[in-house]
């Protein structure tokens, strides 16, 4: 991670909507959604299959744009931008960590964590500062020349996640971060989240189906048919001991 601190995304979503189609076929996948997440959260976002969290999370990554309704981020309009606009916005600010997530087969793991930064404006040494303190965190240091053919699925996915954080995002989103990924692993990750929420303020957006899971954040916002039909605080917060060392198998 790199020194700076995140500087804070208050994201404001107001009667946001998203069709696709036109006509007869035409989907509702979220429906007058009215959000607020303030600067430096941890939210868990629930819901069925079907239910809008992709889509939620597309708009939220910029990668989409509302099809009605309103939706702020720092207080910037986010609903006209342009593609170019959008990519640029999202720079180095927004990191999403999606299940399935690939490294590039002909990379080292620390090259894979340090490539997406060789576009940010850093040094070369704060480059590689940050993606061995990334792949730390991630408990995969031991990986860190080894290609992704000689890891294991959870290892890769580990290294993918560093390669998200390392950049120091003020904004993570995450859509299923732990789906594919055995107990041990899926832990580690929500570990590394809590670890980074807690050491740089960054808000973080989880999409989960495991209520387990969702525990480890500080709110849940539950999505049905693509409305938002409850909001609440966790009460018996899931905290990861980073302290125990896990190890690196798996
Ligand atoms: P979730 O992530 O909760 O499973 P999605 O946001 O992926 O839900 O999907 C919400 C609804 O929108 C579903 O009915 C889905 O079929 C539909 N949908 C999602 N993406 C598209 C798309 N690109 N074109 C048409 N329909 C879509
Ligand atoms: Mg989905």
């Amino acid at each position: 991670m790199t020194n700076e601190m995140p500087t804070m995304p208050q994201i404001q979503l107001s009667n946001l909507s998203r069709r696709y189609g036109e006509g007869e076929s035409t989907v509702h996948a979220l429906r007058n959604v009215t959000l607020n997440i303030k600067a430096g959260e941890m939210v868990a976002l629930m819901g069925p299959s079907g239910s809008g969290k992709s889509s939620l999370m597309n708009i939220l990554g910029l990668f989409d744009r509302p099809t009605g309704g309103g939706f702020t981020l720092a207080g910037e309009d986010m609903t006209r931008l342009t593609p170019r606009q959008q990519a640029s916005f999202r720079g180095r600010r927004i990191a999403f960590v999606f299940q399935g997530i690939h490294l590039l087969p002909r990379l080292t793991a620390l090259h894979n964590v340090e490539l997406p930064m060789a576009y940010a404006r850093i040094t070369s040494s704060q480059r590689r500062r940050a993606a061995v303190d990334a792949l730390e965190q991630l408990d995969v240091i031991s990986l860190r020349d080894r290609y992704p053919s000689q890891m294991s699925g959870g290892q890769a996915q580990r290294v993918a996640i560093a390669r998200a954080i390392a950049p120091g995002p003020d904004l993570l989103l995450a859509d299923e971060p732990t789906g594919a990924l055995d107990r041990k692993s899926g832990a580690l990750v929500l570990g590394a989240f809590q670890a980074l929420h807690q050491q740089t303020g960054v808000t973080i957006v989880l999409v989960t189906h495991d209520p387990y899971v969702a525990q480890h954040a500080e709110r849940i916002v539950y999505l049905e048919d693509g409305q938002l039909v409850n909001d609440e605080a966790v009460t018996d917060r899931v905290l990861v001991d980073s302290s125990t060392s896990l190890g690196g198998s798996s």
